[in-house]
């Protein structure tokens, strides 16, 4: 890596690559992020009945998506807005978790909560509204549980490394970015989906990277093209957001994806993936040689 980024980015060393820690790969289940699999985890915006969440547990898994996400806990713009089914929610999660062998990402909002939610997800999720929240982000980190970062809206790419930071300080190094989209000027969507920071971070930094086209589109039928680009640029996976009956989701329903348009984006990224996993390894014999090289 060049001195510039590591200059640039000093204020959070431990996120970035070095010569004894090119790529950190955490553990959820059986599976590890950050590793050579693009893992999806997909799912509904909200928790909202056993139907909905078991329907589509069954289907996400079928079509390819290792992780289930749901949330029970709602940061919502307007506080008028369905705010989550809390614990209930969380049990429905669980439920959904035995019946389906998937993973369970869910957002937690408050420090208090953060146990509560720690004892049924596999990953804490930290919303983009929470990305410097600094006492839940050091409480979801003493949980010990994976802990999905979201970049915060207005936040710089070196803001979003500081707060993963704050969380490997605490002692747990298993941290994963989300890149869910940035707040621009463009309002034609919902945010400005920052490939770029994808890019980079694959560069400069060991720690796994995911999209979330979901919440960077805001519309169903642009959300396939941006995780095609997130593959080609070497995320590590993607959170998507998907529901049996999108025009009756109680929130997000507008760019959550239905079974078919989800079956479609995951056959259609295999050209994709292709793509990723001949530049990772091109990648990694580069590194190997640079090694071999210092000696
Ligand atoms: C979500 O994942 O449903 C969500 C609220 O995401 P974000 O924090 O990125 O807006
Ligand atoms: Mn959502």
């Amino acid at each position: 890596m060049r001195d510039k980024w590591q200059e640039r980015l000093s204020e959070s060393p431990d996120c970035l690559k070095s010569a004894w820690r090119q790529q950190t790969k955490v553990p959820v289940l059986d599976l590890e992020i950050g590793g050579d699999e693009f893992v999806t985890m997909a799912g509904p915006c909200s928790v909202e009945t056993e139907f909905q969440l078991m329907a589509t547990a069954n289907h996400v898994r079928r079509a390819g998506a290792r992780i289930l996400r749901g949330g029970a806990f709602k940061p919502r713009s307007s506080p008028y807005a369905f705010q989550g089914l809390g614990l209930e929610g969380l049990k429905m999660l669980a439920r959904a978790r035995r019946e389906s062998g998937l993973a369970i990402v869910t957002e937690v909002m408050s420090e208090e909560d953060v146990p509560m939610v720690a004892e049924y997800a596999d990953i804490l999720q930290i919303g983009t509204r929470n990305m410097e929240n600094y006492s839940l982000l050091e409480a979801a980190a003493k949980s010990a549980r994976p802990v999905l970062l979201k970049r915060g809206m207005v936040a710089t790419v070196a803001e979003w490394l500081r707060s993963a930071q704050l969380i490997l300080d605490h002692g747990n190094p298993h941290v994963i970015l989300c890149e869910r989209g940035i707040r621009t000027f463009e309002t034609a969507t919902r945010n400005t989906f920052d490939v770029s920071a994808i890019a980079l971070l694959k560069q400069v930094s060991h720690l796994p990277v995911i999209a979330d086209p979901s919440h960077a589109a805001g519309h169903s039928d642009l959300v396939p093209a941006l995780a095609r680009t997130a593959a080609a640029a070497g995320a590590d996976g993607m959170i998507v957001e998907v529901h049996p009956n999108p025009d009756k989701a109680w929130s997000d329903g507008e760019q959550s994806l239905d079974f078919s348009a989800f079956d479609e984006m995951m056959a259609d990224l295999e050209p994709w993936l292709a793509v990723r996993d001949s530049q990772s390894s091109r990648r990694k014999t580069a590194q190997v040689r640079a090694l071999v090289a210092v000696g």
